[in-house]
């Protein structure tokens, strides 16, 4: 599996991409195809499949994906203004990469007043 795993790929650095945060557990980079005018995909360096498959001992990691989006919105200068963090969960949630990941949105102003509502 992680051989063939685009994510684990760009973890290894076998596949390209534009990478925005590292640290001994996480590597943030940024969405091929954007949503907003900042995308990133925070991961696990750790092959983990889905929220739906994680196990009592990745809770520590789930703590680590939230901490490093903490730290890109203050890298990008969203700290006070927000963002939006997605995470999507297996073929009926929209993920289509299964390798675990948060999305991080942020920049768009339509985003706030959709979320106001
Ligand atoms: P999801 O639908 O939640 O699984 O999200 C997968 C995301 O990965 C999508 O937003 C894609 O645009 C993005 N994506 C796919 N391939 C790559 C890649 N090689 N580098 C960066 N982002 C990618
Ligand atoms: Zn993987």
């Amino acid at each position: 599996m992680v051989g063939a795993c685009l994510f684990c790929e760009i973890v290894a650095r076998r596949s390209p991409a534009d990478v925005e945060y590292e640290d001994d557990e996480v590597l943030a980079f940024r969405d091929i195809y954007p949503k907003a005018p900042v995308h990133l995909l925070i991961v696990p360096k750790r092959h983990v499949e889905s929220v739906q498959t994680l196990e009592p001992e990745d809770g520590p990691l789930m703590g680590r994906l939230l901490l490093a989006a903490r730290r890109v919105g203050e890298a990008k200068g969203f700290a006070e203004r927000g963002y939006r963090l997605g995470i999507n969960c297996g073929p009926e949630g929209g993920q289509q990469v299964p390798h675990l990941h948060v999305h991080f949105l942020a920049g768009r102003k339509d985003e706030r007043r959709v979320e106001r509502r």
